[in-house]
């Protein structure tokens, strides 16, 4: 039988992962789930600098060990080939559970694996939550709210999601998570929290993963036609990767269960979104029409008053100051690094 999270050194009042006062944060230990993934490999960046031990779980379906190389040898960081599908045992004294592929063409590939990542995955952390006391964090999504009736969307919307259709494996996946997340909260006291994140774009995205801002990048980059999909007014707002962590930190360590969005609220539609590409990599790129895929959500667009009031959090890196940033990572991958011109 394992016993609870303090033998960590943090103290019996350490119930469900607060950080009593006058105790250092380096004495808390993390788990990531799909950390080794794009947000995920960022965020363990900033766990392992402020000091915290950090465990990353990942069965590598769309993360790569390249994304927290950098850390092994430290003592504080550890990598398990796991997936979450199955039970895991572990002390610890917060998670923060990433683990499912995000990117459209990723989800679909394996639509039931994606279910049960989302529903058994989301099941099993919060199970290892309850036991060991620790808080959770899940990262929803932004699809919660489908092809949105309301606009922006606030938290308190309920959505307008197909149930059967080809993204519900993603979108309805996540919603009994956040359902799962909210009863074992009321159920069995777990700490949680609930972040609803909109389109999160930087360094360490996969190259092919067929989301919009990657596929422009590294089409500008490839000199090869941006392929806008339907007439392109779609619109959708991108975070900066680095404004998507800090919130997530926040709202793990605030007081407040949630939901939040945390987006940028700058809306582009993808038309514009391909101007900024060629305004940044090359104002010659061409731009090709591609019949759009189904149920694609024609707008979206966080209100984000919430967390601006209750986490005191707002981005700070608009697309076109982040968007350099993710290039020169682009580029570097694409090319090699012998290529000069990193911004
Ligand atoms: P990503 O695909 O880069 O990362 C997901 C990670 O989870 C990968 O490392 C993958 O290998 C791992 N994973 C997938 N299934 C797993 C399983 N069954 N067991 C263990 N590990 C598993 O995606 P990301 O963009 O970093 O997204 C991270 C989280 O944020 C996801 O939960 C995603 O739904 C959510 N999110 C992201 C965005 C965005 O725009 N990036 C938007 C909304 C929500
Ligand atoms: N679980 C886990 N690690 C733990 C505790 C539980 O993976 O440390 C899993 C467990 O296998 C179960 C799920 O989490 O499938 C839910 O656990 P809980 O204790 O809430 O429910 P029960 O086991 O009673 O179904
Ligand atoms: N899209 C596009 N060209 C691409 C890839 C995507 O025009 O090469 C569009 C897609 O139809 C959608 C938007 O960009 O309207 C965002 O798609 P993405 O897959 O990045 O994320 P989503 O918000 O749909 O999950």
């Amino acid at each position: 039988k394992f016993s609870h999270p303090h033998r960590l050194g943090l103290g019996s009042s350490n119930p469900a992962g607060k950080i009593p006062l006058g105790l250092k944060r380096k004495g808390l230990r993390i788990v990531v789930t799909g950390g080794a993934g794009f947000v995920g490999s960022h965020l363990v960046d900033r766990l392992i600098a402020r000091g915290d031990s950090v465990i990353v779980v990942d069965n590598f379906f769309t993360g790569r060990k390249e994304n927290v190389m950098h850390h092994f040898g430290n003592p504080n960081f550890e990598l398990i080939r796991h997936d979450v599908v199955e039970p895991l045992l572990l002390e610890v004294d917060q998670i923060y559970h990433l683990a499912c592929p995000a990117s459209p063409v990723h989800y679909k590939f394996n639509p039931v694996k994606t279910i049960k990542t989302n529903v058994v995955g989301t099941l099993n952390m919060l199970g290892l939550a309850k036991r060991v006391g620790a808080r959770f964090l899940l990262t929803s999504t932004s699809e919660v709210y489908g092809d949105p009736l309301q606009h922006p969307q606030k938290e308190t919307y309920w959505g307008n999601v197909n149930p059967i259709g080809v993204r519900s494996c993603y979108d309805e996946g996540k919603r009994t998570a956040e359902t799962l997340t909210m009863d074992y909260h009321r159920g069995a006291g777990v700490e949680v929290r609930i972040a609803r994140i909109f389109n999160t774009y930087g360094p360490r995205m996969c190259i092919d993963d067929g989301r919009v801002v990657s596929n422009f990048v590294a089409q500008a980059l490839r000199k090869e036609p941006l392929t806008v999909y339907g007439d392109g007014k779609q619109t959708r707002s991108f975070q900066y990767v680095s404004d998507l962590v800090e919130g997530l930190m926040r709202l793990m360590e605030g007081e407040h269960v949630g939901p939040f969005n945390l987006g940028n609220p700058g809306e582009f539609t993808m038309l514009e979104l391909a101007e900024v590409v060629q305004e940044t990599i090359d104002p010659n790129a061409k731009i090709e029409f591609r019949p759009n895929t189904e149920d694609d959500p024609h707008k979206r667009k966080p209100d984000i008053s919430r967390a601006k009031e209750q986490l005191g959090w707002e981005p700070k890196v608009s697309l076109r100051k982040g968007l350099p940033l993710m290039v020169s990572d682009f580029r570097q991958r694409i090319f090699g690094d012998h290529k000069e011109g990193s911004n």
